[in-house]
């Protein structure tokens, strides 16, 4: 234990990505004095080909938008969806989703991640109260009553009322502070590609349950489509072994040729899928954000979007604590984010457990059930709106920045 009378910040966070950095601005929008580190430099993968995307729903657009960056963030053109489609290969099942049947004008957006962190980055730079650093790393945590102090590469020390580790899936903030977490294999390979097919994708986020895992084809602006093609290692290695056109013609077969053929696809890149998840969120003074507390399989595009409800569910007991001149940082307010979090977080881990199981046997009697299942559930108003309004985040219980305006 080391004593620490003046913290050098109020907030530190280890991770610049899309989640520590909304963490950040929106603490220091609060008046906290916040330093944010990061090992890689800024932007540094910002040409990169494919581009990494995210479907980002209604709930995580609220944050993005009370952040005051969201206007930054339309300027680089992200597509809204409109529409869900989804279809079983092993059976006649298909499930779609239209934001028109919940008054809505779109379900969500497709954006790139880059210019989230990026829009994320300008606002934290005009921040006075905000200290952002690349190229560093933490190598020690020490905690004491009243400060976490944390040694950097450099050997330089920096201290704070709480530490975050927004550091991503393999948290070097969760290792030091000696949290565990379970791990466990999908025995998938995303492969990422940015195609433009022959047909309009007509703002519609369509997935396909293949065989051997699941196919997804998010719109983009200038009707190209960002895919994600989810297979057990075997048939990963192959999609990727092959030519561009023959991937293109064995993407357009996949896809029953629904939006014609692929006319153009990018270098594609291949994502190991691991489901994790922290035992605890929590540890003294420490609190663990996004795929550095849970990672899940891509199949709904949930990742991210429980990573901003994490930051913002972490600000919101933060600084209610801070606006009551408590110690932001105590056990119970922290034990107050890591119920709040870990509950609905596990939650969303299961229900893809459920669907990797569901659609990942082709024993014909699971199939025949499975394509029921979609069919009935299509035509249950009821049902199918409770599902959709969880997707897209209008229900759970949501921290503030989330709300509906
Ligand atoms: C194929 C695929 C598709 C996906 N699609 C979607 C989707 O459609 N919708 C959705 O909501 N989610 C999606 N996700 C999940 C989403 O990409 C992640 O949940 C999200 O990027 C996590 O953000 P993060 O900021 O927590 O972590 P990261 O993006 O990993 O950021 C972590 C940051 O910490 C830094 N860092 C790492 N280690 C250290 C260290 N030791 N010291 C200092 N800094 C460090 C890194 O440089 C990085 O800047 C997808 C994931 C995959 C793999």
């Amino acid at each position: 234990m080391i004593q620490t009378q003046t913290p050098d910040c109020d907030a530190l966070i280890v991770g610049a990505g899309m989640i520590g950095s909304a963490c950040a601005l929106a603490l220091a929008r609060q008046g906290l004095n916040v330093s944010v580190i990061d090992r890689d430099h800024l932007n540094q993968n910002a040409k990169a080909e494919p581009r990494r995307v995210s479907a980002i729903n209604l709930a995580s657009e609220n944050i993005l938008k009370r952040l005051e960056v969201w206007d930054e963030i339309l300027a680089s053109l992200p597509q809204t969806f409109e529409r869900i489609e989804v279809q079983d290969e092993g059976s006649s099942g298909t499930i779609s989703f239209d934001a028109a049947d919940l008054g809505l004008t779109h379900l969500g957006h497709i954006i790139s991640n880059e210019a989230m962190t990026r829009a994320l980055h300008h606002s934290l730079d005009e921040k006075q109260r905000v200290f952002l650093r690349f190229g560093q790393a933490p190598t020690a945590i020490a905690s004491s009553d009243s400060s976490v102090t944390v040694t950097l590469k450099t050997g330089e020390m920096i201290s704070a009322r709480i530490l975050i580790g927004a550091d991503g899936a393999n948290s070097r903030v969760r290792e030091l502070a000696g949290i565990t977490h379970q791990e466990s294999s999908y025995d998938h390979m995303a492969i990422v590609a940015t195609v433009k097919p022959e047909l309009p994708h007509a703002c519609c986020a369509r997935q396909r349950f293949l065989e051997r895992g699941p196919l997804a084809f998010l719109p983009l602006a200038n009707n190209e489509c960002s895919i994600v093609w989810s297979a057990d290692t075997e048939k990963a290695e192959q999609l990727l072994a092959l030519e561009d056109e023959a991937f293109a013609l064995e993407l357009a077969e996949a896809f029953e040729h629904r939006l014609g053929s692929i006319q153009k696809v990018s270098p594609r890149a291949k994502f190991p899928l691991v489901r994790r998840h922290a035992v605890n969120y929590i540890g003294e003074r420490i609190a663990l954000i996004g795929d550095a507390a849970h990672t899940v399989h891509p199949l709904a595009g949930l990742g991210a979007n429980q990573g901003f409800a994490d930051a913002a569910t972490l600000f919101e007991v933060i600084s209610n604590a801070s606006l009551q001149n408590r110690d932001l940082a105590s056990r119970s307010v922290l034990r107050r984010y890591e119920r709040w979090r870990r509950g609905e977080n596990a939650l969303v881990l299961r229900v893809m457990d459920g669907f990797h199981g569901l659609f990942g046997t082709d024993n014909p009697a699971v199939s025949r059930l499975r394509g029921l299942g979609l069919n009935l559930t299509d035509n249950a108003p009821l049902i199918k709106e409770t599902l959709v309004r969880y997707a897209v985040g209008l229900e759970g219980d949501l921290p503030r920045l989330a709300h509906m305006p």
